[in-house]
């Protein structure tokens, strides 16, 4: 094998499924100079025309559905329910969703104007930003890639994507560009690794839109104030969740599993800390440990098709393996009990979901991002403790709060600091294109989705809108003492309460007076 070459692996058995490399500085700019010619046909295409080829991507996911999540799956072991509830399905939502916003957020808006511009029209245009450069993570190689690229695209944009070295999915995206029909080059997925995102960014794009670890966010913005380039950054999260001791049982133990351990907790709004009410403590452990041991984890079996039935798949890389153990054998050093799964095998890409009690914040299972299937649970007293423990991370990205009681539900999320919460389940605000998604402190900068899914990707233009006439703006030259004193007269008359409509209008009319008079000839 090439020195250079990046092995791609299948997580599940092992198995190199092909090469990639990184690409060259003379590649990096041919592909900027693709997107630019594309820039300008893009832009120069109706909302209705950019609609019906993203339209061509809601197909292609509707007929080659079993394809899509069969290089998924190959690429990132995750279990096929997985893949195709958050990466096709949510896919073909985004899509539905974005036909209907997308152009009302993209029409002219005509906005109000201050006093002091009366007369005067004023719009916000909403327009291209030029290329975006959307760099991506591996736990949704599929989603991650195409939704930021098609809200770019909507909003009139060419795309440059680099996916994630570690599932690049070239594959799915040599078939999505030959049989979707989509647009040649509006979207350029161009594979490497991190030198490849490197020299892409040094060419200047327009807008970045990163996904993936706070660690890259952090050089990646760095890069981009060196340019002054704008910047989204979607990183890490450590979720809290907490569990009031009013809760029906069974629903909260079956939906804290499922936001603890779906994509096998390479999630980054994956609950990774839970909180719960000492009055049912002992009883909501007890049922959690015994429906998580009933889950069917993917198998160390190499000859097992494991994605396909399995609830919990495998991890994707070799690099998070070690750091799920790292965390697991530090909170075992430090007190924690481990109440089901563990290390079973050292280096295994198969981890069994993981309860953890007894665990505190020194312990890097409930202090640092874990994206594993690991659960670390502590017990708390009352409300402001939780309050308290859940807010105690550097991160800020989503939680949960499970009560019968909604609006101390309601009271415990605004005091959460956070960018997404959801009150009697999980992460769910995710799968609502809706919402804007994003977080606060180390969990990033800026909001995908929502209405500023499409928005983050333009130029926000402010235009004023004047008439051509003989009039001379008080606040043109010359500035003479007569003016400045009818401006004061003016902003007292308008401002203080209450209004002097009366003197308003006099001294309106002497300082248009006074303007055509005292211009400068
Ligand atoms: P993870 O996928 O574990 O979240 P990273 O956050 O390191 O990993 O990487 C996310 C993406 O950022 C990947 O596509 C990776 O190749 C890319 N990347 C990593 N380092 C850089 C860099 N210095 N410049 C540009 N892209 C980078």
């Amino acid at each position: 094998m090439d020195k250079n070459n990046i092995p791609i692996i299948n997580p599940i058995n092992g198995q190199t499924l092909y090469e990639i490399q990184e690409i060259s500085v003379e590649q990096a700019k041919a592909v900027f100079q693709t997107a630019k010619t594309m820039e300008t046909k893009i832009r120069q295409m109706s909302l209705e025309q950019r609609i019906a080829e993203v339209e061509k991507i809601n197909q292609y996911v509707l007929e080659h559905g079993n394809f899509i999540l069969d290089c998924i799956i190959a690429e990132t072991g995750k279990s096929r329910t997985d893949a195709f509830a958050a990466e096709v399905f949510e896919v073909c939502d985004v899509i539905d969703v974005y036909k209907k916003l997308a152009p009302k957020l993209l029409k002219d808006k005509s906005v109000p104007i201050p006093i002091f511009l009366m007369g005067k029209k004023a719009q916000q245009w909403m327009e291209p930003l030029g290329t975006i450069l959307v760099i991506t993570p591996w736990n949704f190689p599929f989603y991650q890639v195409i939704v930021p690229a098609l809200l770019a695209f909507l909003a009139g944009n060419a795309v440059v994507v680099k996916p994630s070295e570690v599932t690049p999915l070239v594959p799915l995206w040599n078939d999505f560009f030959v049989k979707s029909g989509f647009m040649k080059d509006a979207i350029q997925v161009v594979v490497g690794g991190k030198e490849t995102g490197a020299l892409l960014l040094a060419e200047r794009p327009a807008k970045v839109h990163f996904t993936g670890s706070v660690r890259t966010g952090k050089k990646i913005g760095e890069a981009c104030a060196k340019e002054l380039i704008p910047v989204d950054l979607e990183l890490g999260g450590k979720d809290p969740s907490i569990v009031f001791d009013d809760v029906n049982i069974d629903r909260t133990v079956n939906g804290v599993m499922w936001g603890a351990f779906t994509n096998a907790g390479q999630n980054c709004t994956g609950i990774e800390r839970l909180y719960v009410q000492e009055g049912i403590y002992d009883k909501f452990i007890e049922t959690l440990v015994d429906k998580t041991k009933k889950l069917k984890t993917s198998s160390i079996d190499r000859n097992t098709k494991v994605a396909e039935d399995c609830d919990v798949g495998a991890i994707t890389s070799a690099f998070q393996v070690s750091i799920i153990e790292d965390h697991i054998e530090d909170a075992v050093a430090k007190g924690a009990k481990v109440l089901c799964g563990g290390i079973e095998q050292k280096g295994s890409h198969h981890i069994k979901p993981t309860i953890l009690v007894d665990c505190n914040h020194s312990m890097k299972i409930a202090a640092e991002e874990t994206f594993g299937p690991t659960l670390a649970i502590m017990k708390f007293k009352t409300e402001e403790e939780a309050i308290r423990l859940a807010n105690d991370s550097p991160y800020g990205l989503s939680a949960s709060v499970w009560s019968k009681d909604i609006e101390r539900g309601k009271r415990v999320a605004r005091q959460l600091v956070c960018g997404n919460v959801c009150i009697n389940n999980h992460m769910i605000n995710e799968a609502n294109p809706y919402l804007p998604f994003g977080g606060v402190k180390d969990s990033g900068i800026g909001r995908f989705k929502g209405e500023e899914g499409v928005l983050t990707f333009c130029n926000h233009k402010s235009v004023i809108i004047d008439q051509q006439s003989n009039m001379i703006e008080p606040h043109w030259y010359p500035f003479t003492q007569s003016k400045y004193e009818l401006l004061n007269n003016l902003m007292n008359a308008y401002f203080r309460k209450p209004k002097n409509w009366l003197k308003f209008a006099k001294n309106g009319l002497r300082i248009d007076t006074i303007g055509k008079k005292e211009q400068i000839k």
